[in-house]
């Protein structure tokens, strides 16, 4: 044992003294109660419904911002200019997002393909955590992510190759592609919640109808090996962000015979950020996306719509703007690449270490060679706090710094992807800023479901790792 310190409660042990854990009757009994609906989050039913019909109308006026305005926000300029701002905005939406049928086909071939691979691409198979509501059983999840991304690569290079289907489409009918997958996301979440229910398959419901739909009903949504929620999760969002960046940089070789080192910049950064998802699946059954939150409208709609329309607008930006706009110095370059590969490095490396950290508790970790492993991705021997839950809190690795180390380096990453245009558009300063408050607001809410989980050892483990995000500050 690398450290030890007992009493009744808690003990510090090390991965060597390990038994595989398993809930105590204490665990399991909180266990059930958080199966249970408990209180209204996110403003309860009032504040859900706003958010439905806010995000869209938010995703409409930041890109008509970003692409008619020439990514200055836009307001009325007076209160007599209300109602023709409005009307100004609303000849956008109608005029250049039109949900198109050649737009329904672009965005429905893409995703009904990345189901079709999910489905016959062989993948690593992965154990997931026991399911409390399924009396502990254990899903098996089939993680083929990063087959279907190389197959992905290869499809998309020929068709852009070949003239079949140019990767520039994608920009130059955003506003119409954007609107469909819009739909996709009200439809999907709304068709989701009405099956698990006539399904009896729902959990922790409310019983208010907008709150289920938002929060969603089903856990644990399959046709047959395919997790609908995994699938979602990475297939749809992150591989059509890094296809925009790729589309981005295709436009301005079109048009300046070049691709600004800016423009590789988020070509390299969302394509950490998607292969990470694609290398470490395994490691995504361990996420509380998986384990607690439902396949709801909130999760449905960012992953759909909301990720790949919004996170990319300084891509779209560099991609309609003349360089001279936002390029750096040869030190403001070497700044920003080692920002964000450090930042990456953290988080990628967080992760894993305390995704694999759980697969040793429960006894299912094998290591997966996948490109790349980076040092430190695993600890051997960590220190973790037993709880009398019968869980165990790693206390090592990053996780010795903070209690959410890999949202801190997920924060810098997003405003790296804002900085690459410095200060030519406010637009795309949108992704840090949602997501700082995404991530605050999700740590808070991860923060109270453990205070009730683990009760005195929940509050030991913060006096051993008293700050959430950054050591000193946060
Ligand atoms: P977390 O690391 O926050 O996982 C939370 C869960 O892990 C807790 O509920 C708890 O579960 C368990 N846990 C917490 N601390 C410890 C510990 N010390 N030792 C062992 N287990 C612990 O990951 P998330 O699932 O929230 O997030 C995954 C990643 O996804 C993050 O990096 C985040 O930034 C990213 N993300 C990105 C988004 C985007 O749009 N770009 C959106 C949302 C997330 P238990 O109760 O089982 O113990």
């Amino acid at each position: 044992m690398a450290s030890s310190k007992k009493n009744d409660t808690k003990s510090y042990g090390a991965v060597a003294d390990s038994k595989v854990v398993a809930p105590t009757e204490q665990g399991r009994e909180v266990d059930k109660k958080l199966d249970q609906h408990l209180n209204y989050e996110f403003g309860g039913p009032w504040g859900v419904t706003a958010m439905m019909t806010g995000f869209p109308m938010l995703m409409y006026y930041l890109w008509i911002c970003l692409q008619f305005y020439d990514g200055h926000i836009v307001y009325p300029s007076s209160l007599d200019d209300v109602k023709p701002f409005l009307l100004r905005m609303w000849g956008h939406v109608r005029d250049d997002a039109t949900p198109t049928p050649y737009a329904f086909a672009i965005y429905s071939t893409f995703f009904f393909y990345q189901l079709l691979l999910a489905f016959i691409i062989p993948g690593y198979k992965q154990e997931g955590l026991p399911v409390p509501s399924l009396n502990y059983k254990t899903l098996i999840y089939n993680c083929n992510a990063l087959g279907c991304f190389y197959t992905t690569i290869v499809t998309v290079a020929w068709l852009h190759f070949s003239d079949t289907f140019r990767l520039t489409e994608v920009i130059d009918h955003f506003g119409e592609i954007m609107s469909v997958a819009m739909i996709y996301g009200f439809a999907v979440s709304f068709g989701m919640y009405f099956i698990t229910v006539l399904r009896g398959e729902q959990i922790r419901m409310s019983g208010n109808f907008a709150y289920d739909v938002f929060m969603g009903a089903a856990l644990n949504p399959r046709i047959g090996s395919v997790d609908l929620k995994m699938w979602a999760e990475v297939r749809i969002p992150w591989v059509i962000l890094w296809m925009i960046s790729l589309a981005g940089a295709s436009k301005q070789y079109d048009e300046y015979g070049y691709v600004t080192a800016n423009m590789w910049f988020m070509v390299l950064a969302t394509f950490l950020y998607l292969n990470a998802c694609c290398k470490g699946e395994e490691c995504i059954p361990q996420t509380w996306d998986m384990f607690h939150e439902k396949w709801g409208f909130m999760v449905i709609f960012w992953n759909f719509a909301g990720v790949p329309f919004t996170y990319c607008y300084s891509i779209i930006y560099m991609a309609t703007h003349d360089p001279a706009k936002y390029e750096f110095s040869t030190l403001g370059y070497v700044a920003l690449y080692a920002t964000l590969l450090t930042a990456y490095y953290i988080f990628d490396t967080s992760m894993s270490q305390k995704s694999r950290f759980r697969m040793q508790m429960q006894g299912t970790y094998k290591f997966r060679w996948t490109f790349p492993q980076l040092p430190w991705g695993t600890i051997s021997n960590p220190k973790y706090i037993q709880t009398a839950h019968g869980n165990r809190l790693l206390i090592d690795g990053w996780w010795k710094y903070a209690r959410k180390p890999n949202y801190a380096a997920d924060l810098v990453q997003s405003l790296s992807w804002a900085i690459v245009i410095w200060n030519a558009s406010p637009i795309p300063y949108f992704y840090p800023v949602f997501f700082v408050t995404v991530l605050v607001h999700r740590c808070g809410r991860d923060f109270e479901r453990c205070a009730i989980k683990y009760g005195k050892d929940w509050e030991e483990y913060c006096k051993v790792v008293p700050y959430r995000f950054i050591p000193y500050v946060y």
